[in-house]
């Protein structure tokens, strides 16, 4: 085979959305697992709904999961001149044909084949008439209007067309600008694209870029349509089911790597393995190992793989990742402990946003506690024990977990103090709650001012 080329060609319509994003992948990963090229091609032919903020989301996205194109990103909107000569070979071999129609009699004609219960066609009227152009007027392609045309899927297997569904479908509208069916063709056919990997919503344009391929004289690509994505209740994934757009999962604080591992499982799988590192994907992906039902969208393994990366993360990395969800919340924070405050909520937390929200009593000078909590732990009973506690603390030169938890034995013994009790007052003394890391790992980190300071603090509050 000769060197494989995939792209990805999306529409800057709207934003780069879950199934977009695997559509990338699938494209992407196929191509790196051959040694192929992957091409970025924007789709911006629609000039009213193509927007500046859309293209620059996609290609944020695109970056930001790590998929990097060897070639583009490609506009439509400069190759028109391409895409003119095509329509003109075609014109000038007499498969295509100017179409002086106007909208009114084809609405017509519409609402009269709806009437006698037909399926609405182009019905041929400008097909033979030899028009010259004309300000105003559409070309259509000469379609084969009989026999079949055969799709080879690679997910989906043989698929035959009926060419009588189809009709001589307009290539060049009223206002000079080509259509997608056109476009993705010729552009398909110039930047030898090998294998067309895209979501089988468009299994039913296929029979139209088939026959135009063949009348460009181009060989086609391979096809493989991947079944759609559904949301939890079974209907095509939308808004409605949560955040659409890739970015917003990476403003939740999802990484790129849990987001690959979650997108690349949505339709492809490998047995019942359920992680894979990038290396493994590129070494693994194969089309056929596609599934042809629908893939469900499920928000709880996707909590789930990121809990696992985000375990995998180095301490280093993770608070660089997390800085940013920080100063979000706590514009006044201290930064430079950020490594150690990672490293006790790594594996607590599922997403980066969540482990911002629970390091806030690292990163508030302030604590309030947990009304409850404190009312139940803050009790008179283990003031004497917080009272001593402290001044050890105030003796060490610096807090070492293991002497830390020595000194806090010794003194619960002197005051013969309940284990639990004990150390949920410094909890909630520390934290202002019942849960966190774990107690002695929590007062290295915080160090010894901060620690004094929230212990005393709890003192007063017994009175
Ligand atoms: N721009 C089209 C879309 O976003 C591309 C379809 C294709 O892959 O041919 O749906």
């Amino acid at each position: 085979m000769s060197k494989i080329v995939t792209r990805f060609p999306p529409s800057p319509t709207g934003h780069l959305h879950i199934g977009g994003a695997r559509t990338a992948l699938f494209n992407w990963l196929f191509a790196r697992h051959h040694g192929g090229k992957f091409i970025l091609r924007i789709e911006d032919t629609d000039r009213l709904r193509s927007k500046q903020e859309y293209v620059d989301g996609i290609i944020e996205g695109m970056k930001w999961l790590g998929l990097d194109w060897d070639e583009g990103p490609f506009f439509q909107s400069q190759r028109m001149e391409i895409y003119q000569k095509h329509i003109e070979q075609l014109l000038a071999e007499g498969k295509a044909y100017y179409c002086y129609c106007t909208p009114e009699e084809l609405e017509q004609k519409r609402k009269a084949a709806m009437a006698q219960g037909k399926k609405p066609r182009y019905d041929g009227t400008c097909r033979h008439k030899n028009l010259p152009p004309k300000e105003g007027a559409v070309v259509r392609f000469k379609s084969t209007l009989v026999g079949e045309t055969a799709l080879n899927d690679l997910i989906h297997g043989p698929i035959v067309f009926n060419n009588a569904e189809l009709d001589d479908w307009i290539i060049q509208r009223s206002d000079g600008t080509p259509t997608y069916n056109f476009v993705v063709v010729v552009d398909d056919a110039t930047m030898g694209i090998t294998h067309v990997i895209r979501g089988d919503d468009h299994i039913n344009n296929t029979p139209k870029q088939l026959q135009l391929y063949e009348a460009l004289g181009y060989e086609p690509p391979q096809f493989a349509h991947v079944p759609m994505i559904l949301g939890p209740d079974k209907t095509k994934l939308s808004k409605r089911h949560g955040a659409a757009s890739i970015l917003e999962y990476r403003d939740m604080g999802f990484l790129p790597q849990a987001m690959v591992n979650f997108l690349v499982r949505l339709g492809w799988s490998y047995g019942n393995q359920e992680i894979f590192s990038l290396e493994e994907l590129i070494g693994k992906f194969d089309i056929k190992r596609i599934g042809k039902s629908a893939a469900v969208f499920n928000m709880e393994k996707l909590l789930w793989l990121n809990a696992h990366y985000i375990q995998e993360t180095s301490n280093e990395k993770l608070a660089e990742l997390l800085v940013p969800f920080l100063e979000k919340l706590y514009p006044q924070a201290p930064t430079d402990y950020v490594v150690k405050v990672a490293a006790t909520l790594k594996t607590r937390a599922k997403t980066l946003k969540e482990m911002a929200e629970m390091a806030d009593f690292y990163f508030r000078e302030d604590i309030t506690y947990d009304s409850k909590a404190a009312a139940k732990f803050l009790v008179p009973e283990v003031k004497s024990g917080l009272e001593e506690i402290t001044q050890a603390i105030i003796s060490m030169a610096e807090l070492d977990e293991a002497e830390l938890e020595r000194t806090f034995r010794e003194i619960q013994t002197k005051h013969q103090l309940n284990t639990r009790k004990f150390a949920q007052a410094i909890r909630v003394a520390l934290t202002g709650r019942t849960v966190s890391p774990g107690l002695f790992e929590v007062m290295a980190v915080l160090g010894k001012n901060r620690v004094v300071k929230r212990l005393r603090k709890a003192v007063e509050s017994i009175g």
